[in-house]
This record gives C-alpha cells, structure tokens and sequence, in this order.
C-alpha cells in the first residue's frame, strides 16, 4: 500500500491561522509584529527564499521590511544596520539570509544579533538554551519537522529516529529535538559506512543532505515515517533526497518536494516572530 502524505502546506496553512488569530489579538493591543529580513549579494535562490518571507509576513499582516544590499557591502555596514534594528521598537525579529558573500563572516554577523530577536534561532545563546532545554527560539526547519510530526499524529516518544545530515542548521538541531521529544536518536553523515544498515532501522527517518536519490526503497523499515528534507533541483525540477516513487511504496507517511518541510520554514519564522512580540511583552 502506498504511503500516506504528509502535506506540509496544509499543515502550514493550519498554523498561520492560528498565528492570524494571535496577530489579530496583538493588534487590539496596538501591537504589529515586525520582521527585518537582510539580504546580501544576488543570489537568486536567495532572493526567492527572502520573497516567500516577504509573502508571508505582508499575509500575517506583519511589519515587514526588507534590506537588500548590494554583494560588495562591507561586513560593518550589515553589523551597524543589524545594531540599529536590535534598537529598533518596531522590529521583534531579525534574519540574515544565508549563505552571505565570502568576505562577511556569517558567525560575526549572527552573533550581533540580539539574541530577543534571533527568531532564525542561529545565536550560540539561543542555540545553547534550545540543548540543555531552556526556553529558545527553535530553528525553523527542524522545528517544522516536529510540527509535522506531532500534528500527523505520529508517535515521537520511544522511537528511533534516523537523522542524514549534521549541519548546524537542519541535522543537529534535528536531532536535539528528536531527542527533546523522547526519540532514540542516530545521526548519520558523509563518513557513515553503511548507511542503509542504520536507516533501515529507522522508524522516523529524516534525510536532510542535498543529493537526489539519497535515500531509496531498499534503504526504508516497511511502515517508517520519512521527512525528506532534501531539496534538489534535477532537470529543472524539485525532488527531496529520497526516491520518492519507489520510498511511497515502502513508507507508512512520507512528505513530498515540494509542498512538504519547505512551507513548515517559513510559517515557522513566522510563528517565532509572533513568539517574539510576546516574550517582549511579558517581559515589560
Ligand atoms: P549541508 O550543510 O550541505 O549538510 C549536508 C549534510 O549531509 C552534511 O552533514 C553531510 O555530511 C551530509 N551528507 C552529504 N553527503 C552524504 C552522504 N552521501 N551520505 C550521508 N550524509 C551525507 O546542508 P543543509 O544546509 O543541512 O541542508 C540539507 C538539505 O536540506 C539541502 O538540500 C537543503 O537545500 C535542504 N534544506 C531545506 C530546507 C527546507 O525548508 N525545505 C531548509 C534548509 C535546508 P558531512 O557533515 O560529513 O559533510
């Protein structure tokens, strides 16, 4: 039997109406959520990332502002614009786009950022709190994973999750909150030998690597829950990291490339922007 889908846009749309309803609520108090979004250089997948934000915090009735700089900004220049807006009242979160251009240290930069408003959850403090479980903002990838997870009702707890990938911004954090939530936790990499020994193994198992067909049907527990992370672009088309025609044959639940973790991203952005307002808030 085929798998069932887990569509991440639906889940996505279900979580912005719960943050409209929240905007909604903040704005009979006066308050507007602010997002500042900056952006070096030209990349395009970059800029089309930055569009979707836009899209989305212009949907939510968000302040939005968004800084493009041209690729030849100096590193002082981003430091002193990120210093003005942790001053900023208006703005509640702060992202940098990745990957920045060479000669701008992307670890000088995130750690400029006031870690109240690090709602990409980069900030070593916000990156510590969320492993030794004090409150943080979670990154939003791996988060979104969780959400889908949680809402599709699949059991996390007692489980053993498989992460491909160990990069600081999708497989660690992935994993530390696979494990927050009570999985037995593996992560795999580029020096793992064996791979399809270990995923076949996995009940959850989340590829996050950024090689098509990384994962195929040999490599996949009957009945598992796959998270395909993975976004490739192959003969001009979007496809995640696992064969995802013959995966679906094997799989309980899997989630297509696109319309899967993609959309979890940026309502999770959103989701910690609102987080944000309200922490200031409480704290007043
Ligand atoms: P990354 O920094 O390049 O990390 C890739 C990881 O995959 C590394 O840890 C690497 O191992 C591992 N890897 C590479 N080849 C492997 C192999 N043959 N077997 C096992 N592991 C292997 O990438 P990333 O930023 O984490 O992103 C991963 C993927 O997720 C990309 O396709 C990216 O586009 C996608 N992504 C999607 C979203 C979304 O919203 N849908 C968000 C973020 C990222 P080593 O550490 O040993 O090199």
């Amino acid at each position: 039997m085929s798998a069932q889908i887990i569509s991440g846009k639906e889940i996505a749309s279900q979580i912005r109406e719960e943050l409209k309803t929240e905007v909604e609520q903040l704005e009979k108090k006066g308050i507007q959520p602010g997002l500042a979004v900056i952006l070096v250089g030209d990349d395009p997948a970059s800029h089309s990332y930055v569009k979707g934000k836009e899209k989305a915090s212009i949907e939510l009735n968000f302040y939005s502002v968004i800084h493009r700089l041209d690729t030849d900004t100096s590193e002082e220049e981003v430091l002193s614009l990120i210093r003005e807006l942790n001053q900023d009242s208006k703005i509640h979160g702060i992202l940098v786009q990745l990957p920045l251009p060479k000669h701008i240290s992307e670890k000088k930069v995130i750690q400029s950022i006031d870690p109240a408003k690090d709602v990409d959850g980069f900030h070593p403090e916000n990156v510590g709190n969320m492993y030794i479980g004090l409150p943080a903002y979670l990154p939003c990838t791996p988060h979104g994973v969780i959400q889908m997870l949680i809402r599709s009702g699949v059991q996390i707890e007692g489980k053993h999750a498989v992460v491909i990938g160990r990069s600081n911004i999708v497989g660690k954090p992935m994993a530390q909150l696979l494990l927050n939530q009570n999985a037995t936790v593996t992560i795999c990499h580029s020096r793992t030998p064996n791979l399809a020994e270990i995923t076949k193994q996995a009940d959850i198992l989340i590829p996050a690597v950024g090689r098509a067909g990384t994962v195929t049907a040999d490599m996949v527990k009957p009945g598992a829950v796959v998270i395909d992370v993975g976004v490739n672009r192959v003969d001009g088309k979007l496809v995640g990291d696992c064969a995802f025609a013959e995966v679906k044959e094997v799989a309980g639940m899997i989630t297509p490339v696109p319309g899967g973790v993609g959309p979890m991203t940026i309502t999770m952005l959103m989701y910690n922007t609102v987080e944000s307002v309200k922490r200031h808030n409480s704290n007043r």
